[in-house]
């Protein structure tokens, strides 16, 4: 037995040096991405329950690195949050979509409102809301063209500080959207502090309609929560024919999910709202 154990911690640390190596190339990765033109933003649309309408889409990063080859959000992200790289990457993102929001606009076509993805540390830094201000001026679009999808996380600490960095960019009128709520621990009172115009039900929920009654009750809940407080309200993450009907039948706002498109590169995602109608 003791042998065996032996064995099992030399594999275990193996493994653990694996995962410190490939945390080592991503961060090494990252560094020359935007140099090297590796990443993209793929776009997702939104789409209104009942006009039918393409609301916005979610701006989602993409990495295909030289030598790495596609690398998923859900193993970058973190290292970009963990070695200081996401505010230089976060700025990247936020200036290609206000690029690509500028593209449709000047081609006349039909510009859906650009929501990004934040983190705690991207609001903090210093001079965050001047540099959104910089790059909307820079680009020659207004306010309308951005939202933020914030999680419940952020409010966590240094709750006032957070709260008026919110303020600033609500009152510029970029949107604010709570992401992936439901998840985390704060739920309710969350909402009433954060100006956010609308709430994303987190996925899992949504992944367990059909088979799981308490995933379907928290989402009828969240759904009549938000509307008492004037939220729109958000799916997100629908997948099936199934999961649209039952939540169009909850008064759910919005969808968003494979079953209407994946995150697609701009000009993909430019003939599927033509198909929608909206082109
Ligand atoms: P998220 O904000 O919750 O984004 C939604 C995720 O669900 C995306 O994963 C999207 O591709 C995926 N998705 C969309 N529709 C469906 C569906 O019908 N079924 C399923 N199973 N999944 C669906 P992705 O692109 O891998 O991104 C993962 C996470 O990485 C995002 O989760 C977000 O938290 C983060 N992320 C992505 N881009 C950025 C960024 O530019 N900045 C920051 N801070 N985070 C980002
Ligand atoms: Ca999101
Ligand atoms: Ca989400
Ligand atoms: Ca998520």
């Amino acid at each position: 037995a003791k042998e065996l154990g032996k064995a099992n911690f030399q594999f275990y640390t193996a493994d653990m040096n694996a995962a410190v190596e490939e945390r080592l190339a991503i961060k090494n990765g990252l560094l020359r991405a935007i140099e090297l033109d590796e990443l993209a933003l793929h776009f997702q649309p939104k789409q209104d329950l009942n006009t039918g309408a393409i609301t916005g889409v979610e701006a989602l990063l993409r990495w295909n690195a030289a030598d790495l080859g596609v690398v998923s959000p859900a193993k970058f992200i973190p290292v970009m949050e963990e070695s200081g790289l996401m505010g230089r990457i976060g700025e990247w993102a936020i200036d290609a979509a206000c690029r690509q929001y500028r593209s449709w606009t000047d081609r006349s076509m039909m510009a859906p409102r650009i929501a990004i993805n934040l983190s705690v540390r991207q609001l903090r830094a210093p001079g965050f809301v001047e540099m959104v201000e910089r790059i909307l001026h820079r680009c020659g679009i207004g306010p309308e063209a951005l939202e933020f999808e914030i999680t419940e996380g952020m409010v966590a600490k240094d709750t006032k500080n957070a709260v008026a960095l919110l303020n600033r960019l609500s009152d510029m009128g970029i949107r604010l959207s709570m992401d992936d709520f439901g998840t985390g621990t704060s739920s309710l009172s969350v909402i009433r502090i954060f100006p956010v115009d609308s709430i994303k039900i987190d996925r899992a929920f949504i992944a367990d309609l059909g088979t799981d009654p308490d995933s379907a009750a928290i989402t009828r809940t969240i759904i009549s929560m938000g509307h008492s407080l004037r939220r729109r309200i958000i799916a997100e993450g629908v997948e099936t024919k199934d999961q649209l009907d039952a939540l169009r039948d909850m008064g759910c706002d919005e969808i968003q999910g494979y079953v209407l498109a994946p995150p697609l590169p701009a000009a993909e995602l430019e003939r599927v709202l033509m198909t929608l109608g909206n082109g």
